[in-house]
């Protein structure tokens, strides 16, 4: 009965709270053990000199999510959580995009059909609302939240996704009385079409006039009325993808108020400026994804805000869309103008890998902050930790162990995902986890996936927040 099926020797484990250095001790799937000279396991690790962190919970990607005709998206759950295993990451969670006039509760169900048989480590799911009408409102949303899906994405841009502020206040209004999280994708889209009418009036179609067509300005407007929309309703809301410094203001000047507003950003806000999206030919299409890829100033700005604790999650928002390929990128041609390019980019295995490199390695952020954006936050947040997120007593067994000396080169030719290029093509990194760990199955080791398709599992989630009944507070 005392026997543990492996045991973690000497590494150095870190939480979004501690670093100490202990053995840990997995039986069933789960850490049922820390300390100092713990028994043998049937499989031994040893990761002296390494870091143990829990795997990462990556919450925002796009994994074989249904496309307007003729466009796919080229990770499916099977290549797309095997990318993020080989990243560090034992947590997705993707998301059931509700279509326009269709059930909500249908895309729960085609969601699970494409995810089931095929994850290789476990996942959540989050919801997109993009018809607020009242039999999804009434009746289709609590019943979902109940059953586990506490957290859903709107979008105030995308004419196939777009709500208008009403819409919005209502389906806030839902995610108070339930219990539920509101993430926002902030970007003003009257804004947006009349600058693409503009531009293209002009003859400015090329991939780099996408960032023109979605200026800060835009991003920060939306910004503030979702802040706006949610303080009047009095629920919590989380700005996804945050692209600069102007939206990272707004989103400061909430937090100074006392309003329960979170920030994410993602790699690409890091470590791509609007200049990736102004190369030679079509190829400026990799970059395009929104909000778009700013400058050095807003860089830094975005640096600044992981650093002083305005973000809370940082995801990869990771939307596949292959290059050379006319279901991807060049779906409307290889000289279609800005607006027909599917947005998104990739990067599901590289998001820990870039900022662990720049941001701990390179003396941005301590290791716990890391822990914290990557994993134990976004847990926190979505209703999964101590589940998932952490190391500890009672967790499920999902760990990265990362050995800090490692340097090498991202190849595209050398992850895991199936799209056919990666922005970061070339950057030199220091440190990469060696060994990914989920529910106690090693499914990376030393440079190879040892995963097995299907042998994740959907985990509910808990209600992020306590559900409010009609009557209390403003009434509602
Ligand atoms: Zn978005």
């Amino acid at each position: 009965m005392n026997s543990f099926d492996l045991v973690i020797r000497n590494g150095t484990v870190v939480t979004a709270a501690d670093t100490s250095i202990c053995d840990i001790a997995v039986r069933d799937g789960r850490i049922v053990a820390m300390g100092e000279g713990l028994e043998a396991g049937r499989e031994e690790i040893d990761a002296s000199g390494q870091f143990v962190l829990p795997g990462g919970v990556d919450a925002h990607c796009h994994l074989d999510q249904p496309m307007g005709p003729g466009v796919q998206m080229a990770d499916d759950f099977e290549s797309g959580t095997r990318s993020a295993a080989c990243g560090g990451t034992t947590t997705v969670i993707p998301f059931a995009a509700q279509e326009k006039g269709a059930s909500l509760k249908a895309a729960v169900e085609d969601y699970h059909r494409r995810a089931n048989g095929k994850s290789c480590i476990d996942y959540a799911f989050h919801l997109i609302i993009s018809d607020a009408s009242q039999d999804v409102l009434v009746r289709e949303l609590p019943e979902l939240i109940e059953a586990g899906y506490t957290s859903f994405k709107i979008y105030m841009t995308y004419d196939d996704l777009k709500l208008d502020d009403r819409q919005i206040l209502e389906t806030l209004a839902v995610a108070r009385r339930e219990g539920a999280m509101t993430m926002v994708h902030a970007e003003n889209a009257d804004c947006i079409a009349w600058l693409t009418e503009t531009l293209e009036a002009i003859g400015h179609t090329a991939p780099r006039y996408h960032a023109d067509a979605r200026p800060s300005i835009v991003e920060r407007e939306a910004t503030h009325r979702a802040i706006s929309l949610a303080e009047l309703v009095d629920t919590p809301v989380l700005i996804v993808h945050v692209s600069g410094r102007e939206a990272i203001e707004q989103i400061r000047w909430a937090q100074g108020r006392g309003l329960r507003v979170y920030g994410e950003t993602c790699p690409q806000y890091l470590f791509l400026t609007a200049e990736d999206l102004d190369k030679d030919g079509f190829e400026g299409a990799k970059c395009v994804c929104s909000p778009p890829p700013r400058d050095k100033a807003n860089q830094a700005g975005v640096w600044d805000g992981l650093e002083n604790g305005v973000f809370q999650v940082f995801s990869s928002d990771h939307a596949p869309f292959r290059y050379d390929d006319d279901k991807g990128k060049k779906a409307a041609g290889d000289t279609a103008p800005f607006q027909y390019i599917p947005n998104g980019i990739p990067g599901i295995e590289t998001r820990l890998p870039l900022l662990f490199s720049e941001g701990v390695l390179g003396g941005r952020i301590d290791i716990t902050r890391f822990v914290a954006l990557t994993a134990t936050n976004p847990a926190r947040i979505y209703g999964l930790y101590p589940r998932k997120g952490t190391i500890a007593i009672g967790a499920d067994a999902d760990i990265a162990i990362w050995d800090p000396k490692v340097e090498w080169t991202i190849r595209n030719a050398e992850l895991h995902h199936n799209v056919d290029y990666t922005p970061y093509e070339g950057m030199q990194l220091r440190g990469r986890p060696v060994t990914t760990i989920s529910r106690g199955q090693v499914v990376w080791r030393n440079g190879q996936f040892k995963g097995t398709a299907g042998q994740g599992r959907f985990v509910p989630c808990e209600r992020p927040q306590p559900a409010r009944p009609r009557g209390e507070s403003r009434g509602f």
